[in-house]
C-alpha cells in the first residue's frame, strides 16, 4: 500500500519535537492517519446494528481539505450522500435478516473554519435493525470499495453478544467474517 508522504513528514516532525521518542507508543489502539486505510467499528446490541467508521478523507474525496472547486463540492456532496444513504454500501448477512435505518457522516474538514492545510477524518456511523441478530457472522463491503476506489483496507472491531473479534479486510477481498 501506498503511504502518502504527507503523512510520514508528519510523522517525523512530530517525533522530532517529542526528542524523537516513539511516537505510537502508547498501549491503547492508535487509528494512526493512514491514506487508504480506514478503522471500522462493529456493534451487535440486541436488534441493533451499529458501524462506526472512520476514513481518512483522502480515502473519500480524494482530498483533504475543505472543497474549493465547483468539482470538489460536488465530489464532497455526492460522497456524503453516498454514506449518509449507506445501507448499499454495507450487506449484512441475508440470514441476519437486517435492513438499514439511519446514517450519518461529517469531516471535521467541512465545518466553518477548518484549518486548511491539515489532514482531516471523516467520521459515518451507520444503523441497521436485524431480525436475526444471531445469526450475523458476515458483512460484504464491496459496495463501499466499489464507491471508494481509495479505500485499500479496512481494520475492523466487532463487538456482538458471542464476543469481540479483531478482522484485516485488505482489497481484493470484500467480504468481513467473524466468529465461527
Ligand atoms: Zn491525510
Amino acid at each position: 500500500m501506498k503511504l502518502d508522504p504527507r503523512c510520514v513528514s508528519i510523522a517525523s516532525a512530530l517525533a522530532f519535537a517529542l526528542g524523537a521518542a516513539p511516537v505510537l507508543a502508547a498501549d491503547a489502539p492508535v487509528h494512526a492517519h493512514v491514506h487508504g486505510a480506514l478503522q471500522l467499528d462493529i456493534a451487535l446490541d440486541g436488534p441493533t446494528l451499529t458501524l462506526s467508521m472512520e476514513a481518512p478523507l483522502d480515502s473519500v474525496f480524494g482530498f483533504e481539505h475543505a472543497p474549493r472547486t465547483a468539482a470538489e463540492k460536488k465530489t464532497a456532496q455526492d460522497a456524503l450522500a453516498a454514506l449518509r444513504a449507506s445501507g448499499p454500501l454495507f450487506t449484512p448477512d441475508s440470514a441476519a435478516g437486517c435492513v438499514f435505518k439511519s446514517a450519518s457522516a461529517d469531516s471535521e474538514a467541512l465545518q466553518p473554519g477548518a484549518k486548511v492545510g491539515e489532514h482531516a477524518d471523516l467520521d459515518m456511523t451507520a444503523e441497521f435493525t436485524c431480525a436475526n441478530p444471531g445469526q450475523l457472522r458476515r458483512i460484504d463491503l464491496g459496495g463501499l470499495l466499489d464507491r471508494f476506489p481509495r479505500i485499500q483496507r479496512l481494520q475492523a472491531q466487532i463487538v456482538t453478544a458471542q464476543g469481540q473479534f479483531r478482522q484485516t479486510l485488505q482489497r481484493p477481498a470484500r467480504v468481513l467474517t467473524w466468529g465461527r
